[in-house]
């Protein structure tokens, strides 16, 4: 019987990770925690979500809701 050489090099555990919280979202409405792998950065600030990147964007005039005029 032939050995299997993916079974028998042992593969390294990935269900091990612990994330670890990052930043808050900057999104003041929100202020979620942001863990590592996961949420957006954007201009060195940290958003858990799309929406709270657009929603602070807005906030701060940098973007404009077409839908709220
Ligand atoms: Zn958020």
């Amino acid at each position: 019987m032939l050995e299997n050489p993916i079974l028998s090099s042992g593969h390294p555990q990935t269900d091990t990770y612990e994330p670890v919280v990052i930043s808050d979202c900057t999104n003041v409405k929100c202020n979620e925690e942001i863990y590592s792998r996961e949420g957006i950065e954007h201009n060195g600030e940290f958003y858990c979500s799309t929406h709270c990147l657009g929603e602070h964007l807005i906030n701060e005039g940098q973007a404009i809701d077409m839908s709220n005029q």
